[in-house]
């Protein structure tokens, strides 16, 4: 780390986090394009107050569910997932029995190569998807956006993914597959086409995940199922939305302007 962000500071975990990505960014792991994305999320988190709502992590119930149900669950691993939680993401996929997929939007086998590293030294035993592993495709993307493992993506049934563009997810969703994606834009078209999702910053996700699939292995398989088949995702990103529109609605009313105390 470049900086040493004093414990003091309001914004120290945020700015944290920008570190991480730059310091992802300067190893080759984090696109450039992977920086305005990550902002683009920060935009969200300060206005969600930076917290798992309720409604999030009912969507993490089922994500937890729908893939320890799952007979083929593939994590997606991006730029931006490696360089912020690749330790979580390992856990998770280890606790979830899931495997790692490499899936990049801009794919290129130097920074393939350099996320991969970066999730052995994490502890994966194993990466999908890097250079000609990548081997299939997923209909309806064009060139390099479309390469997917055949041992991994392609033929899994559920795959969670974070951070992910709009035609991917809707893509992946045609294929028939169970699409669970972490967002915290409620906007995004992935929020909308995800079967679930979770609208909360990846670094809060991945821990209530792994706890959740813990808790989850101990109960019984109808339990289990009854949490996938009753979660409604429409009714999830509705309830962001409106969570959203109230702190903005709340900010408007009580005036947000703060005063600097005087010497
Ligand atoms: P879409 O195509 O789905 O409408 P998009 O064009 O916004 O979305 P990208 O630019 O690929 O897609 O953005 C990735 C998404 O990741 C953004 O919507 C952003 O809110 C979200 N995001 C960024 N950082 C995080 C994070 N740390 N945790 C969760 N979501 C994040």
């Amino acid at each position: 780390m470049s900086t040493d962000i004093p414990d003091s500071h309001p914004r120290k975990v945020s700015l944290e986090m920008r570190e991480r990505l730059v310091h992802g960014w300067e190893q080759k792991v984090v696109a450039t394009a992977g920086l305005f994305a990550h902002g683009r999320g920060e935009a969200f988190d300060y206005i969600l107050g930076e917290q798992t709502h309720a409604a999030a992590d009912s969507a993490i119930e089922a994500a937890a569910a729908a893939l320890l149900l799952a007979d083929k669950p593939v994590i997606s691993v991006n730029g931006n997932v490696a360089a912020l939680t690749a330790k979580e993401c390992v856990d998770a996929g280890r606790a979830a029995s899931a495997q790692l997929e490499i899936n990049l939007f801009y794919r290129c086998l130097e920074r393939e190569k350099a996320i991969e590293q970066v999730l052995l030294a994490a502890g994966a035993k194993t990466v999908y998807g890097v250079g000609e592993d990548a081997d299939s495709r997923v209909p309806g993307l064009e060139s390099e956006r479309g390469k997917v493992d055949s041992r991994g993506i392609f033929h899994a049934d559920v795959v969670f993914l974070a951070l992910e563009d709009g035609d991917r997810t809707e893509q992946l969703v045609r294929m028939g597959k169970k699409v669970i994606a972490v967002d915290l834009n409620p906007f995004s078209r992935t929020a909308q086409f995800a079967d679930i999702t979770i609208i909360d910053n990846i670094v809060r996700v991945f821990p209530l995940l792994i706890e959740k699939i813990e808790k989850l292995k101990t109960k019984d398989k109808t339990a289990v199922w009854k949490i996938v088949d009753l979660y409604n995702n429409k009714k999830t990103v509705g309830e962001v939305i409106k969570a959203v529109r109230l702190k903005l609605a709340d900010m408007e009313k009580k005036g947000i302007f703060m005063e600097v105390p005087k010497e």
